[in-house]
């Protein structure tokens, strides 16, 4: 056993982004369009604007609270983070940071890292709103205020977390669990995921349960990948060490640093000491307003179907590996492509076999969503069905595959345009039979039917006479029947 144990505790921040409208004003929900494309007074703070509640957002907020069994608030309220930013035009952040109610409170979480179920209890999560991005150009800095009040769910956890394998475990299964509430994309490449990282060591013959015996938390702002988590945990865990090790550690004060990708290690901003006040007070332009016990009923009974869920069919139901099945769930579009397919009559086994074969492999290389997929679900069923009719060889049907994507056409129009129809019927392929006889009748007469690789010269010149063409295994049954017919007179 090490002699420190670590201690992680995450905040998370997932921006909604399935919302048509901002959070607190009729501005589209996305921030991706031209830049200050997408602007209501509300977003640029000019006097006398109210903020409207959006109601979907809330829901959504709700709906995750319950996901992670978490308490839901009888009423709700917002309150002000007040600092200046020049990504802040309003001067505050409408947040539930600390005195309000938040959209859920202390409830916990189960996920798998490396095949080991974990739980991690959740402090709170919150609903705010996020803040316009900045772009630093050179001597320059560019603001979009498309950003500005675009619904953010704020997730913090307990440090239950122990080791940058959890941290990042974790994160991914709330990814998914975004994706698949419908809720977000939770693209961290697209900025919609973040995270501020808290890590600690101790000693690990120390009770853990025991909060005095932790040790002093180092805050990581705004980690914006998931590998950025992974290195910033173990870089920090590996300085910590250090300072335990040269018995500085218990002088340490509390910290805010950053991550620094470029160099691979984490660099002090502030001490906790002299944290900004944010003078917090409760947003007097929204009124408090009661969540009824009917609204939650309605949307606890309409959460839909988890990866989990999913991963228990595809094994149960279907059959599937949990290998298959895992992949399968992973991303929410993927699997939603292929219950499409399963719900058109694909072959579940053929289904998944492509889509966790050539499709993912297609898609990783391409570097394509599937949502940019050529070939749809009924498409891929066309492809299936070729094949499993006998009228392209399984090896052909790779090369439609292939065919379909780079020419824009369908399976069908493929084999069509390309001839590839396989012969299957036996009369057409037993005039070849005989015509290659004989051509060969010398061999033939010799043919030794212990031999398999006499067989194959005959195939070879059936498939030669097609073009490749002929069923192998009707090829081969006839030619093999012939043959010993000959030897045997
Ligand atoms: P603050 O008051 O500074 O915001 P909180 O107690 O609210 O701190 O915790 C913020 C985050 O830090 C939470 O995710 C929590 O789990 C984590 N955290 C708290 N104490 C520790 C610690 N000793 N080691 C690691 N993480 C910690
Ligand atoms: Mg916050």
């Amino acid at each position: 056993m090490s002699k420190y144990k670590t201690k992680i505790g995450l905040e998370m921040h997932c921006e909604i982004s399935e919302t048509k409208t901002k959070v607190f004003s009729s501005a589209a929900n996305s921030y991706s369009s031209i830049p200050n494309s997408n602007i209501r007074p509300v977003d640029m703070a000019f006097p006398g604007i109210l903020p409207v509640v959006n109601k979907e957002a809330v829901r959504m907020a709700l709906m995750t609270s319950m996901v992670l069994n978490c308490s839901q608030p009888e009423y709700m309220y917002f309150e002000r983070k007040n600092y200046y930013y020049p990504d802040l035009p309003k001067g505050f952040q409408l947040t539930q940071e600390t005195k309000p109610i938040p959209v859920g409170i202390y409830g916990k979480v189960v996920f798998e890292c490396n095949g080991e179920e974990k739980t991690v209890r959740v402090n709170n999560l919150h609903l705010e709103e996020d803040a316009a991005s900045s772009d630093h150009l050179y001597d320059i800095t560019t603001i979009d205020y498309n950003r500005a009040g675009v619904p953010l769910l704020e997730l913090v956890t307990e440090p239950d977390l122990h080791s940058a394998d959890e941290a990042v475990a974790f994160l991914e299964h709330m990814r998914s669990v975004y994706q698949y509430l419908n809720i977000s994309e939770a693209d961290s490449k697209k900025g919609q995921i973040r995270c501020d990282v808290n890590v600690s060591i101790m000693d690990s013959d120390l009770d853990e349960e025991d909060p005095n015996n932790w040790g002093t938390k180092i805050e990581i702002k705004n980690v914006n990948s998931f590998g950025g988590v992974r290195d910033a945990i173990n870089y920090e865990i590996k300085r910590q060490t250090k300072l335990k090790e040269n018995g500085t550690y218990d002088d340490m004060e509390q910290q805010t640093r950053r991550w620094d990708e470029e160099s691979g290690t984490t660099i002090a901003m502030r001490s906790k000491v002299d944290a900004v006040d944010y003078k917090y007070f409760v947003e007097p332009n929204i009124p408090k307003f009661k969540i009824s016990k009917e609204w939650l009923n309605e949307i606890r009974k309409n959460i839909p179907e988890l990866a989990y869920d999913r991963k228990k069919k595809y094994m149960n139901e279907y059959g599937l590996s949990e290998y298959d099945s895992n992949i399968l769930v992973k991303e929410k579009d993927i699997s939603d492509y292929f219950e499409k397919s399963i719900s058109i009559g694909t072959d579940v086994k053929q289904a998944a076999n492509w889509v966790n074969g050539m499709i993912l492999s297609y898609l990783n290389y391409n570097e394509i969503s599937i949502k940019d997929f050529f070939m749809t679900p009924e498409m891929l069923k066309e492809l299936i069905d070729l094949i499993e009719s006998k009228t392209i060889s399984s090896k052909q049907g790779k090369d439609v595959f292939y065919k379909c994507l780079e020419d824009k056409k369908d399976p069908k129009q493929v084999v069509k345009d390309e001839g590839m129809m396989q012969i299957t019927d036996e009369n057409q392929i037993m005039d070849i039979v005989k015509e290659v006889i004989n051509e060969n009748l010398e061999q033939a007469r010799t043919f030794d039917p212990q031999n398999p690789k006499a067989l194959d010269y005959f195939i070879g010149q059936v498939m030669k006479k097609t073009r490749g063409k002929a069923n192998p295994s009707i090829a081969s049954k006839l030619m093999r029947a012939e043959l010993e017919k000959i030897v045997s007179e």
